[in-house]
């Protein structure tokens, strides 16, 4: 149940077809340690995005493993796996039903965690903290739109943003929130899960800066301090300040070195 403790990663030798016998990804290797926050970029069908498959195995390795804490997650069973390790994709879909169920699908934590997390991802604030966070949420007062029957009411009576309640309703598989808003829902169900390894396929384009901005601040976030992290970026000021970069072409990896060496 503790795996994995560390969320160190070991690619040996992966090869990752979709067509037996024409490999996207072409027997690459590379190790991540613990804490790690490792950009990830190339062009466009370069394989970063099937590589990301690989983590939770929508995609077998054709050849060669994938470690985890030193474990071949092939040996691991999927659903374990997919408990543990959090893949936010560039279009990410939500479930039908509360925000609290989104973050907490089998009612595991409190209340106060999963608004912690919420605010911790800068979906919603803290009404007390800044006087200048009123804008986004102009309407009712928080107090106004709370249910106040299962005892969240003093959490909820501190935040404003676009839940006003754990019962707010997602529909549509989150087509009614924006896509950066979708990445950032993801990343609050990391963070309630303490996912030890993510990997966050950054979406393309159409992201407003205010929320690309919020998804980088929420990485960077000290509650992710223990959790390795890949990011699929598109934009290199994203991930001046990482760690290392790990540039794929055709399949391959060119380059695995900090920033400032590329
Ligand atoms: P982008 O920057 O555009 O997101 P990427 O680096 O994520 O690109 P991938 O989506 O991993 O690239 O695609 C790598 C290669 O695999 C491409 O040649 C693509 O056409 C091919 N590919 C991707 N998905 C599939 C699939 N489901 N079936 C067959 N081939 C696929
Ligand atoms: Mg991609």
């Amino acid at each position: 149940a503790d795996w994995p403790a560390t969320g160190s990663v070991q690619v040996d030798d992966l090869v990752l077809e979709y067509v037996p016998g024409t490999p996207v990804i072409r027997g690459i290797s590379f190790a991540a340690a613990h804490g790690e926050k490792i950009g990830v970029v190339g062009r466009t069908g370069a394989g970063k995005s099937t590589l990301s498959l690989a983590f939770l195995r929508f995609i077998e390795a054709a050849k060669g493993r994938v470690l985890l804490d030193n474990v071949d997650i092939s040996k691991i069973g999927l659903e374990e796996l997919r408990r543990n390790v959090t893949i936010i994709p560039q279009d990410p879909t939500l479930f039908n039903g509360t925000i609290r169920f989104n973050l907490d699908p089998f009612s595991e934590f409190p209340d106060e965690l999963l608004w912690d997390a919420l605010k911790r991802s800068h979906l919603v604030h803290d009404e007390t903290s800044g006087a200048n966070s009123s804008s986004s949420s102009g309407t009712a007062s928080p107090t106004e739109s709370l249910p106040t029957a299962d005892g969240s009411a003093c959490a909820v009576d501190r935040m404003s943003g676009i839940f006003k309640s754990l019962d707010a309703e997602i529909k549509e598989n989150g087509r009614n929130l924006s896509l950066g808003q979708r990445q950032l829902v993801a990343l609050a169900r990391a963070l309630v899960r303490r996912s030890r390894l993510i990997i966050m396929d950054e979406a393309t384009a159409s992201v407003d800066f205010a929320t690309d901005d919020r998804i980088q601040r929420t990485i960077r976030g000290s509650e992710f301090a223990n959790s390795t992290l890949f990011c699929i970026a598109h934009r290199l000021r994203t991930i001046i300040d990482y760690d290392r970069v790990l540039v794929l072409d055709k399949g391959e990896v060119a380059e695995f070195d900090t920033p400032w060496n590329l």
